[in-house]
């Protein structure tokens, strides 16, 4: 938590402590529920959710009536933490059929974290004991093969590659024969995401999905987004919801932003949990996404 909290030091101190301050005022007049409503606009929660925090806490407020710091403190948190969304299974899948490698697809646009993410995951995955097999399908991008294969030597995972602007489809189709040959556990399989064409990319990875549903399930497709670009990743987000059936959420770079409430707004716009966030560019700056342990590190 003391890590989290360092971390997510620019939420907190906009979107965590603005609300407590002003929570404590000792009147809550109407200026002050706006300047409320501000600060979660600010912190990109999104209009909706914004509406429904502060009903809800002019509710309970109200109701409260007099009251003391560590009251506020534990009705804010109760009420971000629903907001949040309780009862979100956000697990990664990696094993929905026994006996063949669970396959996690990364799509996002180009920059926002894809690669790192997928390396970190893999060393996630190989502490946990699970042998691991990378994709590098992103062949768009020059560098990023290079880049994943990197992770891999690092983290003890291959990679399987192809030449340089070769098709990805059959990049991602290698990756899973090579994952059933070996016995692997789990085949991340990293894409591209150029976001110039809606059809180009439907094209793209609509064909990866399909080569590689011919081995076996899906078990998740993960969206990376970058917390930083806020309203814009939430454009994103709807074009590839509409590509693929996302079935998770990772929010990458939310260290170097103040705009954390972006995690309530991407899961109200594409009803997907977010499951992963990204906190740095270090391999162990991965975390799985809990409700609990984020409101904490806001609120303190
Ligand atoms: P891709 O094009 O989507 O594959 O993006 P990359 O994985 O190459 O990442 C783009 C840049 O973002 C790199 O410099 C990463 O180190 C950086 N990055 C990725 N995730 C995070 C994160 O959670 N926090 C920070 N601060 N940087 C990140």
């Amino acid at each position: 938590l003391v890590r989290l909290r360092a971390r997510l030091a620019r939420s907190q101190n906009s979107l965590g402590k603005g609300l407590l301050t002003l929570l404590s005022r000792e009147h809550l007049d109407e200026d002050t529920w706006e300047e409320i409503e501000e600060t979660l606009l600010t912190a990109d929660v999104g209009v909706a959710p914004t509406q429904e925090l502060v009903d809800r806490l002019r509710e309970r407020v109200r109701v409260l009536g007099t009251r003391t710091p560590e009251e506020l403190k534990s009705l804010l948190r109760e009420e971000l933490i629903a907001l949040l969304g309780t009862d979100f299974d956000r697990s990664v899948k990696t094993e929905s059929d026994p006996g063949t490698p669970g396959v996690v697809m990364v799509v996002g646009v180009n920059g926002t974290g894809k690669t790192t993410t997928t390396g970190k995951l893999a060393r996630v995955l190989v502490a946990d004991g699970r042998s691991v097999v990378l994709g590098a399908a992103d062949t768009f991008r020059a560098a990023a093969a290079d880049q994943l294969q990197t992770w891999g030597e690092r983290v003890g995972a291959r990679t399987v590659r192809g030449p340089e602007g070769g098709d990805p489809a059959s990049i991602a189709f290698d990756a899973v024969k090579e994952g059933i040959a070996e016995g692997a556990d789990v085949v991340l399989i990293d894409t591209a995401g150029r976001l110039h064409t809606k059809t180009g990319l439907m094209d793209e990875l609509g064909k990866v999905k399909r080569v590689v549903e011919k081995h076996g399930p899906l078990d998740e497709v993960l969206l990376v987004l970058d917390a930083t670009t806020g309203q814009n990743g939430l454009v994103q987000a709807r074009v590839f919801a509409e590509v693929v059936d996302i079935t998770g959420i990772v929010l990458t770079k939310l260290d170097g932003t103040a705009k954390g409430g972006i995690v309530i707004a991407v899961q109200r716009e594409l009803g997907v949990p977010v499951k992963l966030i990204g906190l740095g560019e270090g391999p162990d700056d991965l975390a799985p996404f809990e409700p609990a342990a984020f409101v904490d590190a806001l609120i303190g």
